[in-house]
């Protein structure tokens, strides 16, 4: 738990938010500012800053998050249309929360926007 950082005060119930999954590992809610009809950020509950931050101990557990998004993407009825994940790594990639997330973006026919 980093005291400074919004979705460990998230993941601790500390700060409200749309919780829609959450285990021992990962914890899913809702985008505050959604880009789509869906929009659920997929965190670990530990502190891990960004993809850069990544350890080999850790391994498992992004794995695990990856199946996490894959099952709330078909809870959310969109797995057959398709979806978009996406982890933003640094400031050029426009990252402002660090702490690790990855967008599940669905529910329309997404562009391909690079930039
Ligand atoms: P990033 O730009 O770091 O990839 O994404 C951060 C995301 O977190 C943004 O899409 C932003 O809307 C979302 N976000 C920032 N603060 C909060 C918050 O307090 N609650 C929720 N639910 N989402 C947040
Ligand atoms: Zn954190």
């Amino acid at each position: 738990m980093n005291h400074d950082c919004i979705f460990c005060k998230i993941i601790s119930g500390e700060l409200p938010s749309a919780i829609i999954f959450q285990d021992e590992r990962v914890t899913a809610f809702r985008d505050i500012n959604p880009a789509a009809p869906t929009h659920i950020l997929i965190v670990p509950n530990k502190h891990i800053a960004s993809v850069e931050a990544v350890e080999e101990a850790d391994e498992s557990l992004i794995g695990y998050l990856y199946r996490a998004a894959s099952r709330i993407a078909r809870e959310e009825g969109i797995s057959e249309a398709g979806y978009r994940l996406i982890t933003n790594t640094g400031a050029n990639a426009g990252q402002t929360v660090f702490h690790l997330h990855v967008h599940l973006l669905g529910g329309k026919m997404l562009k391909l926007a690079l930039d």
